[in-house]
């Protein structure tokens, strides 16, 4: 999913345990997995990443995503939430964390993070390996109406 999405999914979910950061962190980390596991039409653009075929496509992808995260977080500090920052935080960085973990993977193929990389894809991939993904037109209308649904609930 947008990086956007699974922030504004912490965000929620920290509000759940606004005194308590640490569990908010947590169930940003749960959040992120269960989230993925809608298919969400990125399949083909990962797969195009890893062949070499959509390199430039997926890091173009992700740096628009990342920066409209980036907006995101400061949109949300700016309204009443400042309020649990620590929990708010917390939460938006477990929400996030799984992707960079496996960006960081994809980048530097480093050993410690296979587990991490494995865990991931068990849940990206538990529907669309089934079923099939969405394309990737439909999943961004999809994440669209999901994130829009989400800022109606923090805004
Ligand atoms: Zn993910």
């Amino acid at each position: 999913m947008f990086i956007t999405t699974h922030a504004a999914l912490g965000a929620i979910v920290a509000e759940w345990v606004p005194d308590q950061p640490l569990l908010a962190f947590g169930l940003g980390l749960l959040s992120h997995f269960l989230s993925d596991i809608i298919p969400h039409g990125d399949s083909q653009l990962y797969k195009g990443y890893v062949a070499g075929s959509k390199v430039k496509r997926a890091i173009a992808y992700v740096t628009i995503d990342g920066v409209i995260s980036l907006v995101f977080v400061l949109f949300l500090f700016n309204t009443r939430l400042i309020e649990n920052r620590a929990a708010i935080s917390m939460g938006i960085l477990g929400g996030v964390l799984p992707d960079l973990l496996v960006g960081l993977y994809e980048v530097t193929k480093t050993k410690w993070l296979i587990p991490l990389h494995r865990v991931h894809f068990f849940f990206h991939n538990m529907v669309t390996h089934r079923h099939g993904d969405l394309s990737f037109p439909s999943g961004f209308a999809m994440q669209m109406v999901f994130l829009s649904a989400l800022l109606s609930r923090l805004a």
